[in-house]
């Protein structure tokens, strides 16, 4: 069965919309596998944000996801990658769809909300990464 990880991030978890993203997938039909709330330590961020090392917004983008805790999910279900994907919108809030999380919350890149994975293989390596076996139901 396929699983993504979505977290809000801690602009989201600061304006109070860890309910609804929960509700959205929850209504959608899908399943929720595992859920916490943590302050990630920056070596969790540094290796889950691997591919942007290097970047100019790398610096910010860990600053920004270490400013408060997240809360990390694992969801499960019929196509959820690329359903989670657009259930979140484009990565700029500016260029999402009313009707999706980041279209209906946010105006800026660099304060957008959630994350979800971008693929079947990076869903894997981020649960993996944020999750042990056993917090996976
Ligand atoms: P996410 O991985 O968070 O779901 P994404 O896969 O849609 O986002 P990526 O291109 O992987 O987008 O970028 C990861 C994150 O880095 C973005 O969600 C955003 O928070 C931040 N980011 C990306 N590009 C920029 C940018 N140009 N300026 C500021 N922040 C950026």
């Amino acid at each position: 069965n396929e699983r993504t990880f979505i977290m809000v991030k801690p602009d989201g978890v600061q304006r109070g919309v860890v309910g609804d993203v929960l509700h959205r997938f929850e209504r959608r039909g899908y399943k929720l596998v595992a859920l916490k709330m943590i302050q990630a330590p920056k070596v969790l961020l540094e290796s889950h944000y691997a591919e942007h090392k290097g970047k100019k917004f790398y610096e910010p983008l860990l600053t920004y996801i270490g400013s408060g805790p997240v809360v990390a999910m694992v969801w499960e279900g019929l196509n959820i990658v690329s359903v989670g994907r657009k259930m979140l919108g484009a990565t700029d809030p500016a260029k999402s769809e009313p009707g999706t999380i980041r279209g209906d919350y946010g105006i800026v890149t660099g304060r957008n909300i959630v994350h979800g994975s971008d693929s079947e293989t990076s869903a894997q390596r981020e649960i993996d990464l944020w999750f042990r076996p056993d917090e996976i139901n």
